[in-house]
């Protein structure tokens, strides 16, 4: 192994609690009556450690069995030290923003969890795909289109995989939804309909163009537009949208407060959906000629509560955490050497949504038609 340079000019002191979790990970385990090694971890940096990394992510990471965090990538030091003290990883797995080429020199780190705001996924998950690195990258996936191709491009170029951070195509409820639609239980689902709000009441970059690439859509419609494709079992190929009077104009300068859009699907299904940062909305219905199927709340980190036209739906079992499961489920990939089913490819293919989406809005509501 090539020896890793300390990053922030750090000394050479390391503790070894990651690598002896590791080593505690690989003692044998029984499989039929026959001593057999249990597999590695795969180690796991995080870049990026604000609100979602260390109320959603740090915690799955305390669960996840194929992964385990072995570094950071952070601009603050003292947070990157933190994150080593919990996770018992060495200081000089810390790294800066700048110095991510330097993981190429830590073979204990597989994968880099992308979780900076939008407009960084793209150089930041191309510098982990550059150091030779798998990527899970937050959503959405880049700004637009065309820098979704530039990421799948750089991960292409240095055979790593691609995932987004999409926790709920692993999420039990949605799993039924999934088999719903292709069951056909209560019919193909024809009509649609949701969103997902909260009230901002904060300034945050969340509401800059520069460093979201737009408003809530970019942030919370996007789970719609992920439901909706997945209760159609299919992609769409219209979208109508249109932006509604900003309330609060001084607070969302450059970004859309509220936007509805619809969505056209081949079988002549279609949804009607919305997403706002001035109201609280969390609902997703789909209904087919012979039933219906809802989530209130819907998008939820947990809890999600499931009705049907045949009475409540419960899951045999709900896991503790969707980004465990989500996690893991990346790492078994990269293992086994597959594709993710929540590839760069399904979070391209959401942009180019977005972005018909906000071309309406701006077209006062012109259909535009997709092809992904
Ligand atoms: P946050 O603002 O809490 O954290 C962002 C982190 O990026 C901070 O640690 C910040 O220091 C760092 N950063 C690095 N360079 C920065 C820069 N130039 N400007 C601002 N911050 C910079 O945001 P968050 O809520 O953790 O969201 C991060 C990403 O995770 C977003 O893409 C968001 O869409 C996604 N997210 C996903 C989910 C989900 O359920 N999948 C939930 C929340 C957030």
């Amino acid at each position: 192994m090539k020896k890793n340079h300390p990053p922030f000019g750090l000394g050479t002191r390391r503790s070894f609690f990651g690598r002896f979790a590791s080593g505690a990970a690989a003692l044998s385990i029984l499989v039929r009556g026959r001593a057999q090694p249990a597999p590695r971890k795969l180690g796991i940096a995080i870049a990026g450690l604000g609100g979602y990394a260390t109320g959603q992510l740090a915690p799955a990471l305390k669960l996840t069995q194929h992964v385990e965090i072995r570094g950071v990538v952070t601009g603050s030091l003292d947070k990157g030290r933190q994150w080593a003290r919990e996770f018992g990883f060495p200081e000089n797995y810390i790294y800066s923003y700048d110095k991510m080429s330097r993981l190429a020199d830590n073979r204990d780190i597989d994968i880099v969890y992308v979780v900076t705001p939008n407009a960084l996924h793209l150089a930041h998950a191309s510098a982990a795909a550059w150091a030779g690195k798998h990527v899970i990258c937050e959503k959405p996936l880049a700004l637009t289109v065309s820098e979704c191709n530039a990421m799948m491009a750089a991960c292409r170029a240095n055979k790593v995989k691609l995932s987004v951070g999409y926790r709920l195509q692993f999420e039990p409820h949605f799993n039924e939804l999934k088999r719903l639609a292709r069951d056909g239980d209560f019919g193909a689902f024809k009509t649609m309909s949701g969103g997902l709000s909260f009230r901002m009441t904060r300034p945050q970059w969340r509401a800059e163009r520069k460093l979201a690439g737009g408003g809530p859509l970019m942030d919370l419609g996007i789970y719609a537009v992920q439901a909706a494709c997945m209760a159609a079992g299919a992609n769409p190929v219209a979208i109508t949208a249109r932006e509604l009077p900003k309330r609060r104009p001084e607070f969302f300068r450059d970004v859309e407060e509220t936007i509805e859009w619809t969505m056209e699907f081949a079988n002549g299904a279609k949804g009607a959906f919305s997403t706002s940062y001035d109201q609280g909305l969390d609902r997703f219905r789909a209904e087919g000629d012979k039933g219906w199927f809802e989530l209130a709340p819907a998008f939820q980190y947990g809890a999600l509560k499931a009705n049907t036209s045949r009475g409540p739906f419960t899951p045999a079992a709900v896991p503790p955490s969707q980004q465990a499961v989500q996690i893991d489920n990346f790492a078994q990939c990269v293992r086994e050497g597959r594709e993710s089913p929540v590839s760069g490819e399904m979070g391209r293919r959401d942009m180019v949504i977005l972005e018909a989406i906000y071309k309406s809005a701006a077209e006062r509501g012109k259909r535009i038609e997709i092809a992904v």
